[in-house]
């Protein structure tokens, strides 16, 4: 060691191991060899990590210094690379064909080892570096002693001739600091690399954090080893959490946790998302996840780590349903908006009226079928040219009403028009009724008209007319007529007065008449009983018949009288009431008696039969009886044989005496008249049976006057049934027109 000297080369070793980087020891060492060699200008080049070619590390003399100088490998020409890699020191007096080292014509390269490693290149045979150089002015020396396990590392250029002692010295010094440089180059590398890392872990980290979605990677017992921010906001529970936020955030991991085994499972984990419900800690409403879980395999991590992305599907799931049921109510209301139209086409189907449907310019867009007839026709339907004519006719009418119509601000008009039936040509009076449908600004967008066929209401009108005319004609005509009529009846009305003043007159002449008439009769009975009876002497037996005769005729006469008085009484209201109680049985079995003698003569059957419960009622007695005395001898007068029968019945609201006979009967035709006053059905039997013709109809006036009633059912040929009816009491109306003294005043 010429210039350094053994412990120089140690301090110069030690001294290049502290150095803090690679260009620092270069660049140390690069000056140690200008001082051993003595050359104005150095300059290191070492391999680059790539290996693809030699650049700058550091320079000695340069000016200035060619930091950018860079010799690719693959220029197998160049003696840099090939000193590189054969490791062969080569000297030479050539320019080395670089801008940046011109000026150098003599120079000498010693090359730099490191120890191998993989993807270094291999180091070239020097016997293919003598061949490779094949100039002469360029010489290779002897390499320095062969070293197992180093690769070429890089290239030291000395300027001007350098010699042979310095060359070894220097290439001496240069193989004990090889491995040192290589170490901190190796060092550098490997801390731009960690530096690398760190940048890139970094930017990923930022990356992973700056994720909206929590992302976590968990191990085979579901803990959590890695987690972005978004994830421990969820998942991580802070020293400084709130209670509350703590126990979100434990149940936060007991949910996704169980999440983890179930789907572990299930062998989910490939098969894509599943959903997972949480809490957020701070605001404590539900999030919804959906998790996508990848098993990260030994690429990454443990073989049996998870990631897991939970993506907050919260906002999404919550505008998916409001979105369902959006549709939804899009769904139902269309199905809604469906039948309403099915209705609304059947109703307009059925409806019989014509109906359409306009748009607001006037085009008509819907009419049902009857609406159709009208004002549907093409000129390949229209059987003639009239058809089409009317249909023409009719839409110009319709129209115009309806465009005239959209121009006002009404919401709806009616109007009367006639339109024509395009198939039969008949007139149709009809009263259009439109109203205008808007929309939610309250714009019309269609008017739906209904046409009211008038055709029965103008008949109507006609017909109103015609018989408003015949009104007015026949009001005049009766007019005419009842001038006639009033004087008429003015003169009627005179008679009518008239005839009530002789009818009164006569009754009071005939009651007053009463005593009149009935003394001398009752003198001629009486005398004729007297001459009969013998109290006057003997009278033979022609004579007793003529006596006998003359007696039976008077006594008509006085019968006849009787009930023309009666008559007349009750016609001129002097019958009055004489009111007590009144027992039916005593009456019944009173007016027997006396009816007794005419039933025995005649051989008939006779029965009575009173109902034992029968009340008194309060009517008049004597009336009672001599309605009773008029049916039974009717009865027996006009039944030859057989039987006769009074039975009583009594109820609530009054009594019915029913007289019973089995004689002649009455025809149908006659029961109407028997009640008329003198009036006798058969003239001719008069005589035989004998009457006056006033018994029924004094009868009923009797029971008109005690509030009752008297009817017949009767079977021609077989026998009769007369039923009075009387009330319980006699009404205190009846008979209210007479005062107490006149009640009891029993008229004779
Ligand atoms: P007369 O004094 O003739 O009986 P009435 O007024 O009592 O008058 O009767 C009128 C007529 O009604 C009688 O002439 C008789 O033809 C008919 N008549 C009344 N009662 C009976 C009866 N029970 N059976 C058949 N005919 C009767």
């Amino acid at each position: 060691m010429a210039v350094l000297g053994d412990r120089g080369v140690a301090s110069l070793l030690s001294a290049l191991a502290e150095a803090p980087d690679l260009p620092a020891a270069a660049s140390f060492l690069l000056a140690q060899l200008v001082d051993i060699t003595g050359t104005p200008r150095a300059l290191m080049l070492r391999l680059d990590p790539a290996y693809e070619a030699l650049g700058y590390i550091a320079s000695a003399g340069f000016d200035p210094e060619p930091t950018r100088l860079s010799i690719p490998l693959v220029d197998l020409s160049n003696p840099l690379v090939i000193s590189t890699l054969a490791l062969v020191p080569v000297r030479g007096s050539k320019s080395l064909g670089f801008r940046a080292l011109a000026g150098i014509d003599e120079w000498l390269l010693l090359p730099m080892s490191q120890p191998r490693q993989r993807g270094a290149p291999e180091r070239m045979a020097p016997q293919r570096a003598s061949e490779l150089i094949a100039s002469p002015s360029i010489t290779v020396l002897e390499p320095a002693p062969r070293r197992l396990g180093v690769a070429p590392a890089g290239i030291v250029l000395f300027e001007g001739p350098v010699d042979g002692d310095a060359v070894a010295e220097a290439a001496e010094v240069m193989a004990l600091a090889d491995p040192i440089v290589s170490r901190i180059a190796t060092l550098d590398l490997a801390q731009e690399l960690a530096d690398q890392l760190a940048q890139r872990r970094d930017r990923l980290t930022l990356m992973v954090d700056s994720l909206p979605d929590p992302v976590v990677i968990t191990n085979a017992a579901n803990d959590i080893i890695a987690q972005n921010q978004r994830a421990e906001r969820l998942l991580h529970v802070r020293d400084d959490d709130s209670p509350g936020r703590r126990r979100a955030i434990e149940l936060n991991n007991l949910l996704f946790t169980s999440f983890l085994s179930k789907a572990a499972m299930a062998g989910v984990q490939q098969s894509g998302a599943r959903e997972l419900n949480l809490v957020d800690p701070d605001e404590g409403n539900d999030l919804l996840f959906e998790v996508l879980a990848h098993p990260l395999g030994e690429r990454v991590g443990p073989e049996d780590a998870v990631l897991s992305v939970l993506r907050d599907v919260t906002d999404l799931r919550r505008a998916a349903n409001e979105l369902e049921r959006q549709v939804q109510r899009v769904r139902q209301a269309e199905i809604s908006v469906r039948g309403e139209r099915d209705r609304l086409n059947l109703v307009l189907k059925n409806v019989a009226d014509p109906i359409l449907v306009t748009d607001e310019r006037s085009n008509i867009i819907l009419m049902n079928d009857q609406a159709e007839q009208l004002f549907q026709m093409t000129e390949a339907e229209a059987r003639t040219r009239r058809e089409l004519t009317a249909v023409r006719g009719n839409d110009t009418k319709f129209t115009s009403f309806i465009s005239e119509f959209a121009l006002l601000d009404d919401d709806s008009r009616r109007e009367r028009m006639t339109l024509v039936y395009p198939r039969t040509g008949m007139e149709l009076p009809v009263e259009v009724v439109s109203g205008k449908v808007r929309n939610q600004r309250g714009e019309p967008i269609a008017i739906v008209s209904v046409l009211h066929d008038l055709t029965k209401q103008v008949e109507n009108e006609r017909l109103y007319e015609a018989l408003k005319r015949l009104n007015s004609e026949l009001e005049n005509r009766i007019k005419e007529a009842t001038a006639d009529l009033a004087e008429q009846n003015a003169r009627l009305q005179w008679q009518s007065q008239e005839v009530e003043r002789a009818n009164k007159l006569k009754s009071e002449f005939l009651a007053s008449m009463s005593h009149e008439l009935r003394t001398p009769i009752n003198a001629l009975i009486g005398y004729s009983s007297l001459l009969l009876d013998g109290v006057l002497g003997d009278v033979n037996p022609k004579q007793r018949d003529a006596l006998a005769r003359g007696r039976a005729a008077a006594e008509h006469l006085l019968a006849l009288i009787n009930d023309i008085l009666d008559l007349a009484k009750i016609e001129a209201g002097k019958m009055p009431l004489r009111l007590e109680d009144v027992s039916l049985r005593d009456v019944t079995l009173e007016v027997t008696q006396q009816i007794e003698p005419m039933v025995r003569k005649k051989q008939l059957e006779f029965e009575i039969d009173v109902d034992p419960d029968c009340p008194a009622i309060y009517s008049d007695r004597t009336k009672i009886k001599q309605v009773l005395l008029n049916l039974l001898s009717n009865a027996v007068k006009f039944t030859t044989k057989g039987r006769v029968s009074v039975e009583t019945r009594c109820a609530a609201d009054g009594v019915r005496i029913d007289v019973v006979d089995t004689g002649i009967g009455i025809r149908p035709s006659d029961l109407e008249a028997i009640w008329e006053d003198f009036r006798q059905v058969d003239q001719s039997r008069t005589r035989e049976f004998g009457g006056t013709g006033l018994g029924l109809s004094i009868t009923r006036k009797l029971l008109e006057r005690l509030g009752g009633k008297v009817i017949v059912k009767s079977t021609y040929g077989e026998g009769s049934t007369f039923s009075v009816y009387l009330p319980l009491r006699v009404a205190p109306g009846i008979g209210a027109e007479y005062t107490a003294e006149n009640v009891t005043t029993v008229g004779d």
